[in-house]
């Protein structure tokens, strides 16, 4: 293949035919960045309007990505970001990877081959009304990653597990149904993962501790999964392959338990029994190094959240790149490393002695 040597399109040259075409505000930077990307990889993936939610008084896309030509019953990758809209430096990162992906397919021949062998979907603005509003919850008031109808017998959390008093408090969990973006999610999700047997996704956030950690269901109750054998194949896979990576893989238990977990909630409807593998990992990025380097920060809300300095935000940008390529080519080969029946008893004692559960 020819590599192209188009310059890479202005801001000006692309998004014709954007809703939020010539926004200058901040809080749509992230959107723009999709849709310009949408445009420079137009060869490959497809960027598709799955709903709108309202913000003030005009409508804000939530998007996906999707690469356009795959094999039948490929594995799917699945990548979320900003479901927090004020954590925006889950969607940039997520965007950084997917705009590396797109650079290296106009030159890189092998990744144009590999590309077709998987299903990759990306929802990089999850909640695009929270994003502009620079709130952790969408424009109603609610947590999205408490949305689900998934209720925690174990919590003693009253308020961050999950309240359903009022919207105008924090970590509230909506009224009995699914947010538009929670459901969108869902509706993509439950779309690409019809003709599959291998789901891997990742979603990005940031706020928690000072180690960037890799999260994995339950968040509504303290005992590990019944088919834990895939996680930790996955897990000494990584471990193997990038011996120096700094990230903690652990159950969501090991810290807080929550009501409402979306991974939880998809796990469960699209896992679980369905007799397919599915590893939902969530990213939770270790926010609060950067208000120890930068105390000022603290001062802003979003400081706890985002690196509020250049040089620390491209750091942020590179680094989990290594993280996505390594699921995308995880999901390509995962009848390689999945664990075969006779090894997943031994695999699941492991789990149990390696994160200490009963
Ligand atoms: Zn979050």
């Amino acid at each position: 293949m020819k590599p192209e040597i188009n310059a890479i399109p202005s801001e000006e040259d692309t998004g014709k035919h954007s809703p939020i075409r010539n926004r200058k505000q901040k809080s749509f930077t992230e959107l723009q960045q999709l849709e310009r990307l949408a445009d420079r990889g137009s060869k490959w993936f497809e960027l598709k309007k799955q709903a709108e939610v309202r913000y003030k008084n005009q409508l804000l896309p939530i998007y996906s990505l999707q690469n356009i030509k795959f094999q039948k019953n490929a594995p799917l990758l699945f990548l979320v970001g900003g479901i927090h809209g004020v954590e925006r430096i889950g969607s940039q990162s997520l965007l950084a990877f997917l705009s590396h992906l797109i650079e290296r397919l106009h030159w890189d021949d092998y990744l144009n081959q590999l590309i077709s062998k998987t299903q990759i979907v990306a929802i990089p603005v999850a909640n695009p009304s929270g994003m502009a509003l620079g709130k952790r919850s969408n424009a109603n008031g609610v947590d999205l990653m408490r949305n689900s109808p998934i209720e925690s017998f174990e919590t003693k959390n009253l308020f961050v597990s999950g309240q359903s008093i009022s919207s105008l408090l924090p970590w509230y969990r909506g009224s009995n149904q699914l947010e538009v973006e929670t459901a969108t999610i869902d509706k993509v999700l439950g779309q690409a993962a019809r003709e599959t047997n291998f789901i891997l996704s990742l979603d990005l956030h940031s706020g928690f501790g000072f180690r960037d950690r890799i999260w994995f269901p339950y968040a509504y109750r303290s005992r590990l999964m019944k088919r834990i054998s895939p996680i930790v194949s996955l897990k000494l896979l990584w471990e193997r392959s990038y011996p120096d990576n700094a990230y903690i893989i652990e159950p969501q238990s090991n810290h807080y338990l929550t009501h409402g977990d979306l991974w939880d909630y998809f796990y469960k409807k699209y896992g679980h029994k369905s007799g397919r593998t599915f590893i939902p990992l969530t990213l939770e990025m270790g926010s609060w190094i950067w208000l120890k380097k930068r105390p000022i920060q603290a001062l802003r809300f979003d400081g706890y959240f985002n690196p509020n300095t250049k040089h620390r935000k491209s750091r942020v940008l590179r680094r989990h790149i290594s993280l996505m390529n390594f699921l995308l080519h995880a999901s390509i080969n995962y009848q390689n490393w999945l664990p075969t029946p006779e090894q997943e008893d031994n695999l699941s004692q492991f789990a149990h002695t390696l994160w200490k559960k009963t």
